[in-house]
């Protein structure tokens, strides 16, 4: 069960009333029963709008940027990860951030929870979470779905559902998955050959409209500048005619996103035209793990792997 709304916002108030922090990052209500949006509480009061349940999946990392006064962020196994590997590039000072950890079994994919509804999406009345299900209020009554039908893929496969790093932590600890293939939903493009690969991609890349939402929702791209936009920067192009442009961007934003993506799934979420972020994201994750023993953003001791140059000393530094 990872509804924890009751405690989020008992501690959210408690640190605002003490003055520990200036404000709470957390969730809110979106628009509709299965979604969220971010909320910023400055104030005690303020903090009666925070939620955290199943639908709270966006990471909250992108919201903290070198803050000047101490902040809490309500933290998944993600965003903690992310956090820390922030904090380790120098975007904001660890003395500055409270984490206030969250345990979590995994947050909906939308687009697979509506899948699987035989009513419209606007006559879903409520969402909740009863031990291993979803459980869907519609217009005929409950509709009870295994969670892993309609988590994000890659929730399935997370080995961070209790945060490794926090100041504290709310929930009970969640034991990491830990089948033996931990990069399963990879064995489609490893049975594809390499020209099958760059033909799957290609497929993909072609429908890509550069809108640039994966960037703008993903806490480790924060450069001042961005490669896309030093030169010519195009925007909300139509993806047919664009795809040396596309392929460039995909696969360098990956690239440079390799050693350092948190697997938090905010980029796929945000992906107007459903390409599989995650996919990329992973094979990324399954390369740099396999090669250097590294995952980002698992200890704060962890050097990035960027600034490592021998195998040895990644391996010491994933290990603390
Ligand atoms: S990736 Fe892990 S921590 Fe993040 S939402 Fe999914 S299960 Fe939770
Ligand atoms: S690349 Fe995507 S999955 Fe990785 S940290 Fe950024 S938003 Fe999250
Ligand atoms: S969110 Fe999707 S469509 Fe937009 S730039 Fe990223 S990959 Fe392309």
């Amino acid at each position: 069960m990872s509804n924890h709304t009751d405690a989020v916002r008992a501690r959210a108030k408690q640190l605002l009333e003490s003055g520990e922090v200036t404000r709470v990052i957390g969730h809110a209500r979106g628009t509709t029963p299965y979604r969220s949006r971010p909320h910023f509480a400055s104030s005690p009061e303020q903090t009666d709008a925070l939620i955290h349940d199943v639908s709270c999946g966006s990471n909250l990392a992108v919201y903290v940027s070198k803050p000047k006064e101490r902040v809490a962020v309500i933290a998944k196994g993600c965003d903690a990860r992310s956090l820390a590997t922030i904090i380790h590039e120098g975007q904001a000072e660890r003395g500055n951030v409270l984490i206030l950890g969250v345990s979590c079994e995994g947050k909906l994919d939308e687009g697979r929870l509506l899948r699987k509804l035989d009513f419209p999406p606007r006559q879903v009345k409520s969402v909740r979470e009863e031990g291993d299900e979803v459980v869907v209020e519609g217009p005929a009554g409950d509709v009870r779905l295994p969670r892993d039908d309609v988590i994000m893929v890659n929730c399935t496969y997370c080995r961070a559902r209790t945060p490794a790093v926090s100041d504290e932590l709310i929930g009970e600890p969640v034991p990491p998955r830990e089948e033996a293939d931990q990069y399963p939903d990879l064995g489609g493009l490893d049975a594809m050959s390499e020209a099958g690969r760059a033909e799957f991609w290609r497929a993909q890349f072609e429908k890509c409209i550069r809108c640039y939402a994966c960037r703008n929702a993903c806490p480790s791209c924060f450069c001042p500048e961005c490669f896309v936009d030093e030169y010519h920067p195009q925007w909300a192009l139509h993806g047919g005619g664009q795809f040396r442009g596309n392929w460039m961007w995909n696969v360098g934003r990956a690239q440079h996103l390799a050693g350092r993506c948190s697997a938090c799934g905010s980029c796929q979420r945000g992906c107007p035209v459903d390409i599989p972020l995650m996919l990329l994201n992973r094979w990324m994750e399954r390369a740099t793990n396999q090669a250097f023993d590294h995952l980002a953003g698992m200890s704060e001791q962890q050097k990035q792997l960027a600034a490592l140059f021998r195998k040895s000393e990644a391996k010491a530094s994933e290990h603390g």
